[in-house]
């Protein structure tokens, strides 16, 4: 039984990080601000004899001791990373030091949550990790972009300078259940909306790509990643089936059966145009690839929103 340390533990993917690492035996300490995390997330887990929640800031410092860390705290969604992109940039460089710090203390491995967005607006397709990205180290995305770039290169120093064992993923758009459907992210957006009778916001002419990839397939790839003794990483851990936002937006109309129409708005500045994983290293050193298609995740997510808004 390890000790296990999950920052960011009371949002979409440490909640669920949670379940799994406690259902495998560890033993679980959940820090969390609750800046997009919500206690419904973890309000099951309250009684449970290897679960603890500490209310605390990353960017504080915080002294346990633990045999690994999973460090997911961040906002992750654009429009709660932009509502204070200073702290967004605290969170993951201060809050990144932090963390290393103290798996340094405690010479524990710290697995690093990284994202597609380091690639920026990305002119390798599908993209490798090998490629170094196109990112604007100005725009409104920047605080998110670059604090994740530096938090990348914090936890490399850390490991060449200090023997430091670290795990750094990339995360791809991933979805499901316990997503918060106020986040304003892509698929929450449109499923709520759909249930609602509202009309899907297509932003620009939603001719746009991602790639999403289901929870539990992400989680897989994440728990595979930490426990590895090959490599450092970086590795994507996403779903290589892309869509365009328009595509999308058709298949939540079917599967919901809604009659909902389709809006257009504005494209939100540096809003990246495609965006695909090669997941070659996944699959050849963690022996891992994504099972769960898009209909299918969709359908699980769907009826999550149902019973979660009562609609
Ligand atoms: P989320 O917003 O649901 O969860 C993030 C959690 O971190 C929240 O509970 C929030 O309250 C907490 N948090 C934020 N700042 C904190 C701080 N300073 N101190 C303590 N807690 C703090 O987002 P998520 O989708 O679960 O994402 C988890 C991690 O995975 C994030 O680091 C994110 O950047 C990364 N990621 C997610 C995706 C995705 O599609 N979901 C894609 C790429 C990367
Ligand atoms: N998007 C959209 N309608 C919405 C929300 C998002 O068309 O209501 C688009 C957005 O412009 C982007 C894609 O969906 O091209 C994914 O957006 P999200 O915020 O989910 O994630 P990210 O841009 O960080 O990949």
């Amino acid at each position: 039984m390890k000790t296990i340390l999950v920052t960011g533990g009371a949002g979409f993917l440490g909640s669920h990080l949670c379940d799994l690492l406690l259902a495998r035996g560890d033993e679980v300490i959940c820090v969390d601000n609750f800046f997009s995390g919500r206690k419904e997330n973890i309000a099951h887990l309250r009684n449970h004899p290897r679960f603890e929640l500490i209310r605390h800031d990353i960017t504080n410092p915080l002294f346990i001791e633990v045999d690994q860390i999973y460090n997911l705290a961040c906002p992750a969604s654009p429009v709660a990373y932009q509502y204070n992109p200073i702290k967004t940039i605290k969170t993951s460089t201060e809050g990144m030091i932090r963390m290393l710090g103290l798996a340094k203390r405690c010479k524990a491995r710290i697995l690093q949550a990284s994202t597609s967005e380091v690639y920026g607006d990305p002119e390798v397709h599908p993209q490798t990790e090998d490629y170094w990205g196109n990112v604007n180290p100005l725009g409104p995305r920047s605080c998110y972009d670059e604090g994740k770039r530096v938090a990348e290169s914090l936890c490399m120093n850390y490991h060449l300078a200090h023997k430091l064992e670290v795990r750094i993923i990339r995360i791809f758009n991933t979805y499901g259940p316990r997503m918060d459907p106020n986040d304003g992210r892509v698929i929450s957006n449109f499923i709520t909306q759909a249930l609602r009778g509202e009309p899907l916001t297509i932003f620009g002419n939603g001719q746009q790509t991602r790639s999403f990839c289901f929870v539990d397939d992400l989680l897989n790839g994440m728990m595979r990643l930490m426990d590895q003794d090959v490599t450092t990483g970086p590795i994507n851990i996403g779903n290589p089936g892309e869509f365009t936002m328009l595509e999308l937006a058709q298949l939540v109309l079917e599967l919901t059966e809604s009659k909902s129409s389709l809006k257009n708005v504005d494209l939100p500045k540096d809003d990246p145009k495609q965006r695909c994983p090669n997941i070659t290293l996944a699959k050849s050193i963690l022996g891992w690839e994504p099972r769960v298609p898009l209909r299918e995740g969709l359908q699980k997510t769907i009826a999550y929103y149902r019973e979660l808004l009562k609609l």
